[in-house]
């Protein structure tokens, strides 16, 4: 079922992705070699709370393993849904941050891959290019446009670079549920899938490995992980499709104002 939002309803997804998007810069403040993970989803969780938000991720899944954090933190080789703890970053990791916030009954879910300290210029390309290739996808979001074209837009343009395009994790609809339809694969044929139409909420998430796209899951059940090892980078933007131009909801800018980050001066 895809429910197409009014504008009073897109205005406080507004806000729930923009709490998500200050809560990243927040944590893009202390991210650096030598801080342990689980620092960093403590800061997100009281800057939530603190903005009348609730953590959407705590507690998401099974009542028999449900997620413990308020982020997902997930470094290098692993993809998504990487679980905040003990974890001391090391110099030249690569971090992808993903955040999920419920504001007045709706939801933000958007994700930025950090660098902790610097890193080799192939690493920076991966990032690079994942960063692209979401926007490349968010051009595709369009009323009359269907959801193979943001797909298509994304696979076609990473698998440039002979990069892997993670198959078994999607991006979503977004609105009073974190996930709702339709999926947003980043791998498709144009002009196939359901229809976009103005209203729709989508999260557009591009999940690209310097190597083969097949993942596996860690013991602790959320922990995904490429299964070659290969580094792997993530990127994540709340939409809503409009006539010609979709709009975004969410933004990177309070991380740029707040830290200088070479990816998204350079990208
Ligand atoms: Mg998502
Ligand atoms: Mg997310």
């Amino acid at each position: 079922m895809v429910y197409l939002k009014s504008e009073s309803e897109i205005e406080k997804m507004r806000e729930a992705a923009q709490l998500v998007s200050r809560t990243l810069a927040e944590v893009a403040k202390e991210l650096k070699p030598g801080v342990q993970t689980g620092k960093l989803d403590r800061i997100a969780e009281e800057f939530i709370v603190k903005n009348n938000g609730r953590p959407a991720f705590k507690g998401y899944g099974s009542r028999s393993n449900p997620f413990p954090a308020t982020l997902c933190i997930s470094v290098n080789d692993e993809v998504v849904h990487g679980i905040p703890g003990t974890r001391v970053l090391n110099e030249g990791d690569i971090v992808s941050v993903d955040c999920g916030v419920e504001k007045d009954g709706f939801f933000g879910d958007h994700a930025f891959t950090f660098i902790a300290g610097d890193t080799d210029e192939e690493t920076k390309q991966l990032l690079r290019v994942t960063l692209r290739s979401l926007y490349k996808g968010i051009d595709q979001a369009v009323h009359g446009n269907k959801v193979g074209d943001i797909s298509h837009a994304v696979q076609s343009y990473c698998e440039k670079f002979d990069y892997g395009v993670v198959r078994d994790l999607v991006g979503h609809g977004i609105g009073r549920s974190m996930h709702e339809d339709p999926s947003i694969p980043n791998f498709g044929k144009p002009g196939r899938g359901p229809r976009l139409r103005t209203g729709m909420g989508l999260a557009i998430e591009p999940m690209i490995t310097m190597g083969d796209w097949r993942v596996k899951t860690e013991k602790d059940g959320w922990t995904i992980k490429t299964a070659d090892g290969s580094m792997s980078a993530h990127y994540e933007h709340d939409v809503i499709v409009r006539e010609g131009e979709a709009e975004i909801l969410s933004t990177f800018d309070y991380i740029a104002e707040i830290t200088k980050n070479e990816i998204l001066e350079t990208y």
